[in-house]
């Protein structure tokens, strides 16, 4: 069974006076149980969950997420490129630097909406 081991731990968890929530974690969709400690900790990733108290928060929150991985995605490319880059022929170049512009542009963009969204 895929998530035994997520529901042993909130099984666990509850055990030990966490309370199961109607929350799931916006990284793997497990329920999140509230901690003793009022922190909210979802068992398959491991780690305590920054909860939005809406669902336009939760989406939010997800969002975010998405945008960390867009941006680590668009960075790899950035890198791939530059190193295509050294190699390239001349007449190749301005090919290779339009499409590094698009990803920096692209790269800059979803940083924005990262900070805008985790004020
Ligand atoms: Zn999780």
């Amino acid at each position: 069974m895929e998530s035994g081991g997520a529901v042993k731990k909130i099984a666990e968890l509850v055990r030990a006076g966490a309370v199961l929530t109607s929350y799931v974690c916006p990284a793997c969709g497990t329920v999140l149980v509230r901690l003793k400690s009022g922190e909210y900790y979802c068992a398959r990733c491991e780690k305590p969950v920054l909860l939005a108290k809406s669902e336009e928060e939760a989406k939010v929150v997800t969002e975010v997420y998405q945008i960390k991985e867009a941006r680590s995605a668009i960075f790899n490319r950035i890198l791939e490129v530059s190193s295509k880059i050294e190699a390239a022929p001349i007449e190749d170049l301005p090919e290779y630097t339009r499409t590094l512009l698009l990803l920096l542009d692209a790269y800059e963009r979803l940083a924005r909406i990262g900070v805008k969204e985790e004020k």
